[in-house]
């Protein structure tokens, strides 16, 4: 059986840094948060490096261990010819779901969690000077919680030749909830307060929740969650009304379509009472013993012209369907963070990941990282630059943000 996963994902700078060095993938079905280190920009180049490196080595078809792998090799050539980013490395926590299982990869500190009947498991070990000791029992989760050395990780992708990656597997269940997540969220984010977020019936609520709780925490360090929710695929042939809101396709991918096409095509598919005008004259066509009016209707059974007109409707809503379909598998390309725009979200300035654009209720871009700068206090030539949503690259990208002063 393929469960359908529905996502939610956000970052945040925090409020400590002057730069966002995480990066999350969210192209169904792979799913990956990384947390780069290294220092000036070279963090945020591992981190990205990383997980572009991933995603199109899942994309080829490579399993998640060698893609794993090849993000380690890239990650490290880079460093090695570059002395700028001499010493970068970056976390990786990735999952690929295939059926009901969920296979990982992870190395660092980000963490992987799962969230079944209401219980809360780490289902990653922290690849850290505290977390070896606690698990040699040399120290305790508390003291751990605010040991001064928690920062410093025992492994990390990018800083050797070849990487010691963990890999396991989860067999997943309709209501389990998964958080990938970097330590800017669980390092100040209690456990209960995780949990309780990730009770919320919208990923994308889940993240939000999630990001607001570490910032209310203090917000010391960059802040990542990628929250998926799992629930049975709907019956073939049930019908449904569009189950996914606008607000969630905001995200600008919807995983459970991608993933089981063929209950997707069911889901987009309106219920006969909602399709419009047209519907309650052709359920009238159909019913029985109620034949048209036309001269000679009577000899003419009406039951041949009925699959006719309902033919012509189904493929009609099946173009409606494969071009929203088409629109969703080019919005989720989008996510993997190639192309960038800076926007305003509610009065402040923010990045964001896709196109400044929307397909009906699907926007094809997503909040990326959020700034405080308020798009009123930009020079008339300042909010040319952000009027006109230009697209770049992640590094472009970041250098518009400098420009605009995003971030101190
Ligand atoms: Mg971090």
């Amino acid at each position: 059986m393929t469960l359908a996963a529905r996502s939610g994902a956000l970052s945040d700078i925090g409020l400590h840094r002057k730069a966002n060095e995480d990066t999350f993938v969210v192209a169904p079905p792979l799913y990956a948060v990384c947390d780069g280190m290294g220092g000036a920009q070279a963090g945020e180049v591992a981190s990205g490096l990383a997980a572009e490196t991933l995603a199109a080595a899942v994309a080829e078809g490579r399993p998640l261990l060698a893609a794993a792998e090849r993000a380690n090799a890239a990650v490290f050539r880079r460093a090695s010819e570059d002395s700028d980013h001499s010493g970068m490395g970056t976390t990786l926590t990735a999952v690929v779901l295939a059926g009901d299982t969920g296979h990982f990869v992870h190395i660092g500190d980000s963490r992987a969690y799962l969230l079944r009947s209401g219980a809360l498991e780490q289902l990653s070990d922290d690849h850290s000077l505290v977390g070896e000791m606690v698990r040699d029992g040399r120290l305790s989760e508390e003291e751990a919680a605010s040991h001064p050395h928690r920062s410093i990780l025992s492994r990390a992708l990018g800083t050797e030749p070849l990487a010691r990656i963990d890999e396991f597997e989860v067999d997943l269940c309709a209501g389990d909830v998964l958080l990938l997540c970097s330590d800017g969220l669980s390092g100040p984010v209690s456990a209960a307060a995780i949990r309780k977020a990730l009770g919320r019936a919208d990923p994308d609520d889940a993240a939000a929740k999630l990001i607001a709780e570490a910032r209310r925490q203090g917000g010391p360090d960059n802040i990542t969650a990628v929250v998926l929710r799992f629930e049975e695929p709907r019956p073939a042939g049930e019908e449904v009304t569009l189950v996914v809101p606008a607000d969630e396709a905001a995200t600008a991918v919807l995983p459970a379509r991608d993933e089981a096409p063929d209950e997707a095509a069911t889901a987009l598919l309106p219920s006969r009472d909602e399709v419009p005008d047209e519907a309650p004259h052709e359920a009238r066509d159909e019913a029985p013993g109620e034949a048209p009016d036309e001269e000679g209707a009577a000899d003419v059974p009406a039951a041949p012209a009925a699959p006719s007109r309902s033919a012509k409707r189904r493929l009609r809503w099946l173009a409606v369907v494969l071009t929203f379909l088409t629109a969703v598998a080019f919005a989720g390309a989008l996510t993997v963070s190639t192309v960038f725009y800076v926007g305003v979200d509610d009065g402040r300035l923010a990045i964001y990941s896709g196109l400044p654009a929307a397909f009906g209720p699907l926007q094809l871009h997503a909040v990326y990282r959020r700034s405080s700068v308020p798009y009123e206090s930009l020079g008339p030539a300042e909010r040319r630059l952000v009027d006109e949503q230009g697209l770049h690259t992640r590094g472009s990208i970041m250098a518009l943000a400098g420009t605009l002063g995003m971030w101190p």
